[in-house]
């Protein structure tokens, strides 16, 4: 019977074990899920009795950056810029791993070594800020083969490592951010190149 037959090919399709996919929400829902945080703040007014005062300010939202080479990165951004950054290909959650990134208190966090699809970073801690330095540098960058003849293969430019290049960024870090910790600690002095750079990132 052909109606039996085609019950059958039904009932396998919809057997079939399908990875989970994150549901895609359409970028209006999201954009109207953003809002301003309100927090209450308690305090005792000069008789004892308790005083509420409101504070509010602009939320923000965790969203996921299209890269070239380094799969999506993690950014906390502005709650009125979500619109348009879902229209530039941002993500709500990061397409990688298929999930937001959150960290151990459940929290959505722009920490990289969060990705479950992606090798942990190297990192510095800044010894006066606490700030994580993450490598800038995945290790698979290096090994793009672009198949043109005409590159010149130079290993020079190879050697850094993430100890390297973090301890770059961070002495980096160090001057612009801590510029008289940097002095106290004997830091080697910033190349010529980098102090206009330590201008502009003040700025
Ligand atoms: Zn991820
Ligand atoms: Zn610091």
């Amino acid at each position: 019977m052909p109606d039996r037959d085609r019950d059958g090919q039904v009932a396998s399709i919809t057997t079939q074990e399908v990875p989970p996919v994150r549901r895609h929400r359409s970028s209006e829902v999201i954009v109207a899920e953003q809002k301003t945080v309100t927090t209450v703040e308690e305090t005792e007014g000069e008789d004892g009795s308790p005083v509420k005062t409101t504070h509010t300010r602009p939320g923000t939202k965790v969203m996921y950056k299209p890269t070239e080479h380094q799969g999506y990165q993690a950014k906390t951004v502005a709650g009125s810029a979500v619109g348009m950054l879902l229209g530039q290909g941002w993500f709500e959650f990061c397409p990688d791993c298929n999930s937001e990134h959150l960290n151990k208190d459940g929290v959505a966090s722009t920490d990289p070594n969060l990705c479950s699809a992606r090798e942990p970073l190297a990192v510095r801690v800044c010894p006066v800020c606490q700030k994580r330095i993450y490598d800038n540098v995945r290790s698979a960058e290096g090994e793009q083969d672009t198949g043109d003849v005409n590159v010149i293969a130079d290993d020079s430019y190879a050697k850094s490592t993430g100890a390297t290049r973090t301890r770059a960024s961070l002495d980096l870090h160090i001057w612009v951010r801590h510029p008289r910790q940097a002095q106290q600690m004997n830091l080697a002095p910033l190349p010529v190149a980098l102090r206009d750079m330590v201008e502009e990132v003040k700025t």
